[in-house]
């Protein structure tokens, strides 16, 4: 389990979060992409890592709602969960 720490809607179905992922932020490289499942029996989804931030530990992705698995994720954020 990743923590999201911000999770901010920066357009019309297009959102922004930075997660708490420590080894992946210490090593990864520009045009790497993550893989990420909402949940143990979630799809998996690529999203590239738009920024990191090694000191905290932390990366950053950019996504756009297209189907069930970017949905989930943004309604997260529209729920008021984060
Ligand atoms: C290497 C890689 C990096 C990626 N990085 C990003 C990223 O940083 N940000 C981001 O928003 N997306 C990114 N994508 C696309 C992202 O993986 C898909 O949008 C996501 O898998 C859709 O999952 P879903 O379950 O929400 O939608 P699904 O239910 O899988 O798709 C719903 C419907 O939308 C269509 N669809 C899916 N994706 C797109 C699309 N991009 N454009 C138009 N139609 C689409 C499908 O054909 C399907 O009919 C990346 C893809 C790859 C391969």
């Amino acid at each position: 389990m990743y923590r999201i720490l911000k999770a901010e809607m920066l357009a019309d179905k297009i959102y922004l979060m930075d997660v708490e992922a420590p080894r992946i932020a210490k090593a990864c490289q520009p045009g790497e992409f993550v893989i990420v499942k909402m949940d143990d029996r979630g799809e998996r989804i690529p999203l590239t890592i738009c920024d990191y931030n090694r000191d905290k530990g932390t990366i950053t992705i950019v996504f756009q709602t297209v189907g069930a698995s970017t949905e989930k994720m943004a309604d997260l954020k529209n729920r008021g969960q984060l």
